[in-house]
């Protein structure tokens, strides 16, 4: 895509879904930040469905900064990743940053990240040294970052962290790709020349609430594997062949005592919890079949990703009018009776 020759030069991308809270507390840090990088942006926040005041707040934000606001409305929640791709598609920049609306990626961070990309990284991607979030998320946020070092070989330090500049060409390429559910930081890394990891602050969420149950933070993880790796088919295969030969040698053992010694009742419940076992394995098995059958789905029903109610375009900002004088006071003369 090419850039045309109004467009700025960064191109700032914020997912928003129900966060009223912290929408003006984003807006007071980033737009200062910002503007004193005398450099061409625009902001594209993108709301993801809110049935908050969220809208209200953005076209209140475009009102005040329609020189570099763009809100866009999407026309419901579409997910995070889903409605970074739809600001990707909006935005003009040559490079774009990306970051959540809660502050944990403070938007002080901006002009560092922008410092690597001027040295020529077409990927600059934030690791949080000092994470601020339950011990928990932190602990299944390492072995997902373990789990894709080790089984996919894409190698960066943080693939949570959503703090990060592309380069244009790298976000042509993620939105090329035409997968429904997808994980954007790591689909970056397979289409970067130069891409460096670097540290960023992380804050506490201030205001609001995750929007991340555990139960999508789980489907969030079979995403990320079943989009990048056949690795949890293969291992349920390599299981399979190995748990046939250990059978395969039960049965014949079994065969055996059954002519030595006859007819036996014995271990009968040691059978039940193998054979339950066994049943459970199998069942985990059609499961993540399911996944990878249920992506294919996805993908070859063609319906779109993600639909775009709205997005605004940039205009300049109107010159202050210079104050009314204020009309003489009139002096009305008592009448006089
Ligand atoms: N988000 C979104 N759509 C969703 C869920 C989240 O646009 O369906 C946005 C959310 O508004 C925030 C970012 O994605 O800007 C990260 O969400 P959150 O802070 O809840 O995630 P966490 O930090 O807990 O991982
Ligand atoms: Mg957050």
């Amino acid at each position: 895509m090419s850039k045309s020759n109004t467009s700025p030069e960064i191109s700032v991308v914020i997912p928003c879904y129900n966060e009223e809270a912290c929408l003006q507390t984003l807006f007071n840090r980033l737009i200062p930040t910002m503007d004193r990088l005398k450099r061409s942006y625009e902001v594209l926040l993108v709301n993801d469905g809110s049935q908050d005041k969220t809208t209200e707040i953005l076209d209140r934000f475009y009102k005040e900064r329609p020189d570099v606001m763009r809100p866009v409305h999407l026309m419901r929640n579409f997910g995070q990743h889903l409605a970074i791709l739809a600001g990707f598609e909006v935005s003009r920049g040559q490079v774009i940053v990306n970051l959540d609306a809660d502050c944990q990626n403070p938007p002080e961070e901006i002009p560092k990240l922008l410092k690597y990309y001027d040295q020529g990284h077409d990927l600059v991607s934030g690791y949080r040294e000092d994470r601020n979030d339950h011990p928990l998320r932190k602990l299944v946020s390492k072995l997902s970052n373990w789990a894709r070092e080790t089984f996919m070989g894409i190698h960066t330090k943080d693939h949570g962290c959503m703090l990060m500049a592309y380069d244009r060409h790298v976000t042509d390429q993620i939105l090329s790709c035409r997968e429904t559910s997808t994980f954007i930081t790591v689909l970056a890394y397979l289409f970067a020349a130069n891409p460096i990891d670097i540290p960023v602050a992380h804050e506490a969420r201030e205001e609001g609430t995750s929007k991340y149950t555990p139960l999508k933070l789980i489907q969030y993880s079979l995403d990320l594997f079943t989009s990048f790796s056949l690795v949890p088919i293969k291992l349920f295969t390599f299981f399979g062949f190995i748990v046939s030969i250990l059978s395969a040698c039960l049965v014949a053992y079994m065969a055996f005592r059954r002519i030595v010694y006859g007819p036996e009742a014995e271990g009968l419940f040691t059978l039940f919890a193998i054979a339950f076992f066994l049943i459970s394995v199998v069942i985990t098995g059609i499961g993540i079949l399911g996944e990878y059958v249920g992506r294919i789905y996805e993908v070859v029903r063609g319906r779109p990703r993600y639909i775009i109610r709205e997005a605004k375009e940039t205009r300049p900002l109107k010159a202050t009018p210079a104050k009314k004088a204020k009309a003489p006071r009139k002096i009305t003369k008592k009448a006089t009776s």
